[in-house]
């Protein structure tokens, strides 16, 4: 196992002054115990760490405009802060087979599992293969700031009360984040569709993108098989940023009890592959678009849904966004592009009757600028939008009604 001797080897290597004997890294698995007193103090300086709670509201109103979003709270933080849900579900689904639960922000500072988890949101509601191949199938509940608390007083790691919340699970009376998200997925878990897949967003100091794996010796060595499954089918996509399944191996002396994971693992035992994913925290972070694409290519394959008859490659992790739709005459519409790279492309409505309009635009090659335009000049009914590069077509539909 190079585990967790490779991962303090890496925290040494960038500069960082640590004490390996005073270490417990079960306690801490995205490494901010092993920074020094002045690293700590320079972290929590950061105002909201470039997303707060404002910016999720501001979203949130965006995110309800599309027709597969949902949204609602799952309860109240400490000062009671709504704790925000997104349930994304494509109603025309014939059979829901899978429920996936992502929840981030639980370690204010650890921003870059949000910006993953964004990243995803922002797939499921384009219209590509991918999206289609998950929704056609899967159900995603999306808890995008678990600790809002946290996030607005500027603690790194804790919640209003001084409170890490990550390791608050198996105390009596857990704090009112822990209470509020363990409601929620024991309502899930009880329901006709049970949560099969729980994503827990971090990142973490050693600047790699890791799982951490639990050991057999905390789970079983049927779920370990699993987990490493689970693991290649993500880096399947990724396999240049994302760490082996061995990489950062956890409850190796049996299972602790004050994770969301082992609370999982000890009430639900195999049946929810609940994880921790760590995504980069240090300046070199990025890509979020491939790691979302990686996460959610991965899952689809665990579950092993059908291809649509399409040919799947990393080429396709592009994604056409269109808000708001519906739209009305008075909008104004913006149509964002994720692709892989930068490349020069063109965007076309196309109506019913065949009319095609070219949407102007000003930054004609970057991936993920929004394009904004006011629906004021065309008539009420469906179109087809139309994205097409050198690379790929990508089609989506627009109602302005
Ligand atoms: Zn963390």
């Amino acid at each position: 196992m190079k585990n967790i001797y490779s991962t303090l080897f890496l925290v040494i290597s960038l500069g960082f002054n640590i004490n390996i004997q005073s270490q417990n890294l079960d306690a801490d698995k995205c490494g901010f115990n092993l920074l020094s007193e002045e690293q700590k103090k320079s972290i929590v300086s950061t105002t909201n760490w470039g997303y707060g709670y404002s910016d999720l509201e501001t979203d949130l109103g965006i995110w309800e405009q599309h027709a597969l979003v949902d949204t609602s709270f799952i309860g109240y933080s400490e000062l009671g802060r709504k704790l925000y849900v997104l349930n994304i579900k494509d109603e025309s689904i014939v059979e829901e087979e899978f429920r996936v639960s992502i929840h981030a922000r639980t370690h204010p500072n650890e921003v870059q599992g949000w910006y993953a988890t964004n990243e995803m949101i922002n797939i499921l509601l384009s219209e590509t293969v991918l999206a289609q191949r998950l929704l056609s199938k899967v159900v995603f509940s999306v808890i995008p700031m678990i600790n809002p608390d946290g996030v607005e007083l500027h603690k790194a790691r804790e919640n209003a009360n001084g409170v890490d919340i990550e390791s608050n699970w198996g105390t009596a009376m857990p704090e009112a984040e822990v209470e509020a998200l363990k409601s929620f997925f024991t309502e899930k878990m009880e329901s006709d569709l049970p949560i099969d897949v729980m994503l827990n967003m971090h990142s973490a100091y050693a600047c790699k993108r890791y799982f951490v794996y639990h050991h057999e010796n905390g789970t079983s060595y049927s779920y370990t098989s699993d987990e490493k499954r689970f693991i290649k089918s993500i880096q399947n996509y990724f396999e240049e940023g994302i760490e082996d399944w061995d990489y950062y191996v956890s409850w190796s002396n049996g299972t602790p009890t004050r994770y969301p994971e082992s609370w999982f693992w000890r009430k639900y035992s195999d049946e929810v592959m609940a994880l921790t994913y760590e995504d980069m925290n240090c300046s070199s972070a990025g890509d979020y678009e491939k790691t979302a694409f990686a996460l959610l290519s991965g899952i689809a394959d665990y579950f092993e849904l059908e291809m649509l008859g399409l040919d799947y490659s990393p080429a396709i992790s592009s994604s056409l966004n269109i808000y708001p739709n519906p739209a009305s005459q008075s909008s104004s519409i913006h149509i964002s592009a994720h692709t892989y790279r930068d490349v020069e492309y063109r965007i076309q409505l196309i109506s019913t009757g065949g009319r095609i309009i070219d949407i102007p635009i000003s930054q004609t090659s970057k991936s993920g600028s929004v394009i904004e335009f006011r629906a004021s000049n065309l008539p009420k009914g469906l179109y087809m939008v139309k994205y097409s590069s050198e690379e790929i077509t990508m089609l989506g539909r627009l109602l302005i009604n």
